[in-house]
């Protein structure tokens, strides 16, 4: 459950209770409050955007106070693993601040809920607001609401199966002739139309839902061609993998049951990765890469000249196909020393065995120094941008 709404005096949770979620108030008023000697002592009010409950997910206690709904209240619930991650993913000295911070702020709340009602009498204590800047408040929880709903909308849409592949010719540069396609990802949103990767890959890769929508357009992509090639030779299908796949190897058995569930060939399909893939743990990296070409499917080093570019990683890593990305592609022919290191890239790759494919090419003026240079196969919107599944039937009569 994602939303939960609370009628006016609804508890939203009890002193001492465990947890294993925090909130963030949408709409409505919520009161933090404890009972000490009959005393009912208001530690706080919060209003839109302000997050409560997340102390006892982050220290794993229990919770220290009471949360209600002064009036009709609506909330986001956020998962102990949602915000774990987020902490995870920052830097080790910030989940260790935090962590000392829960705790002194734990033993100053014991403090002073049992020093109230001995200095105030009993009754009803309001302990004064220190939160200072409301807009502070509105800017900081405005955030966190809008990632929070951003991440939920993107494992709705990957339940609702609306991550679908687009298909990118690749030619072969000496004729022009089709030869495979890069599959590439868009989002068919109900509301907001078709959002582009750079729109969704960033918050996959944070909320790890990446792996999930990678194996989704892989899946898809494997079908449509599979059905889409009636007759004449299988072009190749490229597909692209985040680096989140290489630390263990769960990839492997998804694009085995991927390729047992379509019938689609393994020798057809190639996989796209980049250096990021390689870097946080190369060992556990080259496994999971031969474990994948023992599949009978080949590998792709995507957007080479971006990055790292290190040519290390070209010997030491079983990579079949070079691709080299469109910054370097687009220089070829200006004068500098551009066009002197894609060229040497192109017979450095062919010397080692690789195929090397020329990414964004816009231009028909790119193609002879490819050629002369030894390129094999070429990509990009001089060719054709890449196309929905309904356009893909008249690429193959082409
Ligand atoms: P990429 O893997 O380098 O894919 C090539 C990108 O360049 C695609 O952008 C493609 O539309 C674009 N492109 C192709 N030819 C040209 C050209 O001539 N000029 C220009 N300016 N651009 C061209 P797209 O589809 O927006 O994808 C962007 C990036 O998102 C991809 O870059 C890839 O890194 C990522 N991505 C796409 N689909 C997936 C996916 O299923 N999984 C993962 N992990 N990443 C994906
Ligand atoms: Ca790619
Ligand atoms: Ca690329």
């Amino acid at each position: 459950m994602i939303r939960k709404t609370y009628l006016p005096g609804a508890t939203i949770f009890f002193e001492g209770q465990p947890a294993d979620c925090a909130y963030i108030v949408e709409r409505g008023q919520v009161e933090i409050c404890a009972v000490r000697e009959r005393t009912h002592i208001t530690l706080a009010t919060l209003g839109r955007g302000e997050i409560f409950g997340e102390m006892a997910v982050l220290d794993d206690g229990v919770r220290s106070a009471q949360a209600r709904a002064v009036e009709e209240t609506e909330v986001l619930i956020i998962r102990s693993e949602q915000l774990r991650r987020r902490i995870m993913e920052a830097e080790p000295i910030v989940g260790q601040v935090l962590s000392s911070l829960i705790k002194r702020f734990r033993q100053a709340q014991t403090g002073l809920l049992n020093d109230l009602p001995t200095r105030m009498g009993s009754g009803h204590v309001v302990v004064p607001n220190i939160a200072d800047n409301d807009d502070d408040i509105l800017g900081a929880g405005g955030a966190a609401l809008d990632w929070l709903r951003r991440e939920y909308d993107l494992e709705r849409g990957l339940n609702a199966g609306e991550f679908i592949p687009f298909f990118q010719p690749i030619v072969t540069i000496a004729d022009g002739a089709l030869a495979g396609f890069e599959a590439l990802a868009r989002w068919r949103h109900p509301e907001r139309n078709l959002i582009p990767p750079s729109d969704f890959i960033d918050l996959g890769e944070r909320c790890g839902l990446i792996r999930r929508i990678d194996l989704a357009i892989i899946a898809g992509a494997c079908r449509i061609l599979r059905q889409s090639v009636t007759d004449g030779e299988t072009p190749f299908l490229s597909v692209n993998l985040s680096a989140q796949h290489f630390t263990d190897f769960g990839v492997v058995d998804s694009l085995a049951r991927i390729l047992g569930d379509t019938g689609f060939d393994p020798a057809h399909l190639k996989v796209e990765l980049t250096e990021t893939a390689l870097v946080q743990d190369p060992r556990k990296a080259h496994e999971v890469l031969t474990h994948i070409k023992a599949l009978g499917i080949t590998i792709a080093l995507d957007d080479f000249g971006t990055g790292y570019s290190s040519l290390s990683y070209l010997h030491s890593f079983p990579f079949d196909v070079l691709k080299i990305d469109q910054s370097f592609v687009r220089q070829l022919g200006k004068p500098g020393r551009t066009h002197d290191i894609v060229e040497t890239i192109i017979t450095l790759a062919n010397r080692m065995g690789m195929v090397v494919v020329a990414e964004g090419i816009e231009t028909p003026d790119l193609i002879p120094p490819l050629h002369r240079l030894g390129c094999t196969f070429g990509q990009g919107y001089h060719y054709s941008r890449p196309v929905p599944e309904c356009d893909l039937a008249a690429l193959l009569r082409s």
